[in-house]
């Protein structure tokens, strides 16, 4: 890493924050536990399933520093940064190595668009992979996945079957089952029945983890801050 956090200099970095704020962790082997999430503004990708249009372009302009004190304050030792995409972001990478300096468990939630280098080994990437049917298959940088460690996890959201099998195919193709620490699965919401779903990882004994965005079940009417 070349941020130099001794100096403080990252603190002045800016970035461009859609909110910050304290939920529980509605998806990943995470799930469940209370978190400080750091929600970037803006998204190169169009997801046909998106739940976050509202942090393409809504956000102020914060430095690093502001944002690593606000997150600090919510007194959480589990901080999610998520967006949007916070990879187009440079100082999320300094931001992230000051909060594990800090003692936090730090989750990197990222469309796998953008290289996963260069991110302080401490923190645990959590990587989508674009299934077809989100419209953004082509965006998938498979680069990536040689970098995934047991740290990391993948996720597949599912539209469809032919979802389910092109990712049933990724996982078997890159053993992402042994390369990471966790392959996960789940649906769009309203797009696949989860109970087909469910079967058809059992049918095929797959390695994967199916989860649903436990937030929606608890603020079923919430649009955001959860
Ligand atoms: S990558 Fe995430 S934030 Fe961006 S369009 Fe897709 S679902 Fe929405």
């Amino acid at each position: 890493m070349s941020a130099d956090t001794g100096s403080n200099a990252w603190r002045e970095l800016r970035l461009t924050i859609n909110e910050v704020y304290a939920s529980l962790q509605g998806e990943s082997t995470w799930a469940g536990l209370p978190c400080a999430f750091v929600r970037t503004t803006a998204c190169d990708l169009r997801c046909t399933y998106c739940d976050t249009e509202y942090a393409f372009y809504e956000g102020t302009k914060r430095t690093a520093g502001e944002i690593f004190d606000e997150v600090m304050a919510l007194d959480l030792p589990l901080v999610e940064i998520t967006g949007g995409e916070p990879l187009l972001h440079k100082a999320v990478r300094p931001l992230m190595q000051a909060l594990c300096e800090a003692g936090r468990t730090v989750l990197i939630e990222t469309s796998g668009a953008h290289s996963i280098a260069n991110i302080d080994a401490r923190v645990h990437r959590i990587v989508d992979l674009k299934t077809p049917g989100s419209g953004e298959c082509a965006r998938n940088l498979m680069e990536n996945i040689p970098l995934l460690t047991t740290r990391d996890e993948v996720k597949f959201v599912l539209c469809s079957r032919e979802d389910y099998e092109w990712a049933r195919g990724i996982l078997q193709e890159y053993r992402l089952d042994e390369r990471t620490g966790a392959v996960l699965f789940s649906v769009a919401f309203g797009r696949v029945n989860p109970a087909d779903a469910a079967a058809w990882i059992l049918e095929d004994r797959l390695p994967a983890r199916f989860q649903l965005q436990m937030h929606k079940f608890i603020w079923p009417a919430a649009a955001r801050g959860v």
